[in-house]
């Protein structure tokens, strides 16, 4: 039986969800933040970085109190293929500046924290309760379901991440599949301090952003990653979940694998893995985007798809925050009017334009075919390091110049010079 109403109801305590609970709560709003966790962040995981501008935007200067781990000062891409690899790395120290551009972060001590800003500001955070369904009355969403129990909103934010149960649900999306989704793996491998300095040439607080193609995927579309942390090392691969099912590796084995890549295994040597997670990954852009608002409901974060992978990036967690600003938003203008039909919830479309969150999903609408491209895992990598794994090689034998080693790796790699322009123009069109 329903026993309590409250203006919103917020399912999952991610970035999404709390920024919500937190804005809408500082607004003197009644809204109940329920997580399915027993702590906010105990299961949930991502690769390691955060971009700082859109929680800056929200909680000024957050650095000064949130719990992160390093400052990015660094970013590098790597090629694997086999004995071989080339990267390449880019430093700005203007990201090493207030306002900082990234930063590494866990999980479990971070969204724990976010959750507990917005519980400061007022709003209730119930964990350990899953939301099973939502409570529809003609055709309009009137609170959710959690087992026996039913609690009423004027409004509820679905910020329950990829698998959202509650968009589907609700009626806003059909089931996903695994044509939409990659599966992300990692380990947290725990090191000293000063030997992750010493490795990766770092400050006490700057931080390193690593990202790998190539064999590390065992030809299949997605990369690898590593972060470095205050004193350990987030490491992982995102492979299209498609591809894993119709290969059957097993995850376990492909982790195995990368870490023991001649350019992985000397970085984490001597390391303890401390933490085994996986998680979903919603990679098809735009084009898996869910109705984001229906009468009585919004849907942010991951559970409407705004998530970007681009190969040399991911990002999830500021477009959590931003669009969770935005449902945030659009409920106190229907406070305002105390209207909370799809006509006056539809502000939150002009509100994801206007914060950004739509002009991102928008310019990369075309990356996650382009990064479908089976070459850019199998013939580039073995192309590109083979290329200069020759220039760099002098032993005797007679020089050749560099157009005809290209020609000879173009050949040998078993692609074309048409494929080669397709593909730049594609990519060069897509990032
Ligand atoms: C392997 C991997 C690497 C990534 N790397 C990065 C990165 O480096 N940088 C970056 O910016 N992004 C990264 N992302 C993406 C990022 O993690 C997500 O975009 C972000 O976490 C989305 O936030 P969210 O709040 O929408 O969802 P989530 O973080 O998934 O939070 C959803 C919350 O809802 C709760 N929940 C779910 N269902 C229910 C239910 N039925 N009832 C109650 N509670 C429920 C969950 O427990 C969880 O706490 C990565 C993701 C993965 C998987």
């Amino acid at each position: 039986m329903a026993e309590d109403k409250f203006t919103a109801i917020i399912v999952g305590a991610g970035p999404a969800g709390s920024t919500a609970a937190y804005l809408l709560a500082e607004q003197g709003i009644d809204v109940l933040l329920i997580e399915r966790g027993e702590t906010p962040g105990c299961k949930n995981m991502f690769g390691g970085r955060m971009y700082s501008y859109a929680l800056h935007r929200i909680i000024p200067e957050f650095w000064e109190e949130a719990p992160l781990e390093r400052q990015i000062s660094r970013e590098v891409i790597t090629m694997l293929d086999g004995e071989k690899s080339t990267s390449i790395s880019c430093q700005d120290e203007n990201w090493a500046k207030p306002p900082y551009h990234s930063f590494t972060l866990l999980r479990a001590e971070f969204d724990a924290w976010l959750a507990a800003k917005a519980e400061d500001a007022g709003a209730i955070l119930a964990c350990g309760i899953r939301v099973d369904d939502v409570i529809m009355e003609d055709n309009r969403i009137i609170g959710i379901r959690a087992g026996d129990d039913e609690i009423l909103a004027d409004v509820v934010i679905a910020a329950d991440g990829a698998n959202s149960i509650i968009t589907e649900k609700a009626g806003l999306r059909s089931k996903l599949s695994p044509a939409d989704l990659a599966t992300g793996v990692k380990e947290v491998i725990e090191l000293p301090a000063k030997t992750i300095e010493e490795r990766f040439n770092l400050q006490p607080d700057t931080g390193a952003a690593h990202l790998y193609a190539g064999t590390c995927t065992q030809g299949m579309s997605g990369g690898g990653f590593l972060y470095t942390n205050k004193s350990s090392i987030s490491l992982g691969l995102v492979i299209k979940a498609a591809e894993l099912q119709k290969n059957q590796y097993m995850l376990v084995d492909l982790i195995e694998d990368f870490k023991n890549q001649p350019s992985i295994a000397p970085l984490i040597s001597g390391g303890e893995v401390v933490e085994y997670s996986a998680h979903l990954v919603p990679e098809a852009g735009i084009s898996m985007a869910p109705r984001l608002f229906s009468d009585g409901i919004l849907v942010t974060g991951d559970a409407a798809g705004f998530c970007i992978n681009l190969g040399y990036l991911v990002r999830g967690m500021d477009l959590a925050i931003a669009s969770g600003e935005a449902a945030a938003m659009s409920v106190v203008e229907a406070v305002k009017k105390n209207d909370f039909s799809a006509a006056s919830l539809g502000i939150y479309t002009d509100l994801l334009v206007k914060n950004g969150v739509w002009s991102v999903m928008e310019a990369y609408r075309r990356a996650p075919q382009m990064l479908d491209t089976e070459r850019l895992y199998t013939s580039y990598p073995t192309l590109l390091n083979n290329l200069l794994a020759d220039m760099f090689t002098i032993d005797g034998s007679p020089p050749i110049n560099l157009i005809d080693k290209l020609r000879q790796e173009v050949k040998n790699s078993k692609t074309s010079f048409i494929n080669l322009a397709g593909d730049a123009w594609k990519g060069g069109r897509s990032l």
